[in-house]
């Protein structure tokens, strides 16, 4: 974990492990004013947003929670919901809680 942050920084709350981190730790899933859902990667796209740390796990828990559903209040979509999937195995890193050691392995094989 990274030392202590500026107070300045903008907070968000994690949608899938619920922590607190700044902006730029987290990535932004978008409702597009014209009702679609992408992911922002800039943090600028017009629209409502929700963030997820860079934890795969998170991300498919979200996912799994309705998390996005929530936080977007909009119904995602059999495409949407493997969009953000395919981006979480694509980009984000198979970091899984301490506890679950073999789970842990089995993502990095992937
Ligand atoms: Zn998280």
């Amino acid at each position: 974990m990274p030392a202590k942050r500026s107070r300045r920084q903008p907070q968000r709350t994690c949608i899938g492990c619920r922590r607190v981190l700044t902006k730029r730790e987290l990535y932004r899933v978008v409702r597009t004013t014209d009702g679609r859902v992408v992911i922002d990667p800039t943090g600028k796209m017009p629209g409502r947003g929700s963030y997820v740390c860079d934890s795969r796990q998170c991300w498919l828990d979200a996912l799994a929670r309705k998390q996005f559903e929530r936080a977007l209040k909009i119904e995602l979509s059999a495409e949407d919901r493997a969009m953000i999937e395919a981006y979480a195995m694509e980009h984000m890193t198979a970091e899984l809680p301490p506890d679950d050691p073999d789970a842990a392995r089995e993502a990095a094989r992937e």
